[in-house]
């Protein structure tokens, strides 16, 4: 018997341990359980609830009420919730309204407009007229065209004169004209708005002419501010024939452009200057008085602009005593500045593979002839300049066939 009550407590501690065990797997079990319901709950009240309204902030006010702008609707003048850290609401801010459009609720997270997405915004660029080789009369023009009328309108009011509201640079690729474009901003204290037109025509279809007058609005509201339309050609084409509906498109984009430009004042703080490398392919009716009506060649540089060019790019390089870089320009006709930049570049690989602290000569020449040669144009032939000992000054010369 006292046996038997031994076994019958054995079994019946197994049994208690065994319902502890299942309660506690049971209230995990609700535990989830209840998360779950949680989820599923928040899930319908978010199906169920009515719709919130999106604004932009216009102003914060001092009585801790805000101005903002419905996307939609007229300005109004709403409360702003205590969820809502008032911190966080800067003019331009997306805010969700409650339904009535009383106060704001929450603050949206910032999101990729397309329209700013179309633009590249430098506040303050930091190129100047120093940084681009040769190109002295173009810089000149620029200075008197855009800068003067930017930092000084009052001596063309005394004058009497009117500056170019548009500026058109022409020329091949690589030669500078993004660059003078951004010299001429930094140089004016001037925000840089970078646009390209044949985004206008690939990447956003159907929203140019809507983009170009985000982008004047947006200038103006950082003025003084330059507009720079790379590639202006990809919408400003003469047209044979508008008869698609893409080509349409491209007219629409077209026609809001020359609306933006006849529209504002040639004195006011936002300019615009415009690039192509394909001028003979222009619609006439960009370059009429009053639009671009200041066209600015940007050739490739010759030896002298080579030479600064050479110069400005190896400013930072550490280079042996053998380079010479009068012969470099002398030996890259027709090299742009975008290849001068690049044989730099690869002259600095050189040496970094060689596990030379110091650029050399050699370095540059390899260099020369894998850049000019792969854009398939022969400028150099600088194979007898390796044959040859290490040649200096005029020397050199005999070494080179241009071709
Ligand atoms: P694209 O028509 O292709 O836009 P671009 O004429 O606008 O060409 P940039 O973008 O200004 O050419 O030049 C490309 C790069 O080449 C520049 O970032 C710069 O490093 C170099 N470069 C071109 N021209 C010069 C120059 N005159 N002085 C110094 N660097 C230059």
């Amino acid at each position: 018997m006292p046996r038997d009550s031994y076994a019958d407590g054995d079994a019946l501690r197994d049994y208690i341990f065994h319902l502890e065990r299942r309660i506690r797997e049971l209230e995990a079990e609700r535990a989830e359980l209840r998360r779950e319901l949680r989820r599923y709950r928040m899930e319908v009240d978010k199906l169920l609830s009515p719709p919130l309204i999106e604004a932009v902030v216009l102003a914060v006010l001092p009585d801790g009420r805000a101005v903002v702008k419905s996307t939609t609707g007229p300005n109004l003048v709403v409360n702003i919730s205590s969820s809502v850290d008032p911190k966080k609401l800067t003019p331009g801010t997306y805010v969700a309204l409650n339904q009535r459009g009383s106060t704001i609720v929450e603050v949206l997270p910032e999101r990729e407009d397309p329209y700013v997405k179309a633009m590249e915004v430098i506040e303050k660029p930091r190129v100047t007229f120093e940084d681009i080789g040769g190109l002295e009369e173009q810089k000149r023009e620029l200075y008197e065209a855009v800068i003067l009328p930017l930092t000084k309108p009052q001596l063309f009011r005394d004058l009497g004169i009117e500056p170019p509201r548009g500026v058109l640079l022409y020329g091949p690729p690589g030669c500078g004209k993004t660059l003078l474009a951004k010299a001429v901003a930094a140089m004016s204290n001037a925000t840089f708005i970078h646009v390209v037109g044949s985004e206008f025509v690939h990447k956003y279809v159907g929203e140019g002419a809507r983009i170009v007058r985000e982008v004047f609005k947006m200038a103006r509201r950082k003025a003084p501010a330059i507009i720079f339309i790379d590639e202006i050609d990809a919408i400003a084409a003469k047209r044979i024939d508008i008869g698609t509906s893409g080509e349409r498109e491209v007219q629409r984009t077209l026609m809001q452009l020359l609306a933006e430009l006849d529209g504002f004042d040639p004195l006011g703080d936002v300019k615009v200057i415009a690039a192509t490398n394909r001028i003979d392919i222009l619609d006439p009716a960009l370059l009429r008085p009053g639009r671009f009506d200041r066209l600015i060649y940007v050739p490739p540089p010759d030896e002298k602009g080579r030479l600064e060019i050479f110069k400005i790019h190896t400013r930072r390089m550490k280079l042996a005593e053998d380079v010479d870089l009068h012969y470099l320009a002398r030996i890259t006709e027709g090299a742009t500045g975008a290849d001068i930049k690049a044989i730099v570049m690869e002259a600095g690989y050189n040496a970094l593979r060689r596990g030379s602290n110091k650029v050399s000569m050699s370095d540059f020449m390899k260099a020369v002839e894998k850049v000019l040669k792969k854009r398939r144009r022969p400028y150099v032939e600088t194979s007898e300049y390796f044959e040859n000992s290490m040649p200096t000054g005029s020397s050199v010369e005999s070494n080179v066939m241009h071709i």
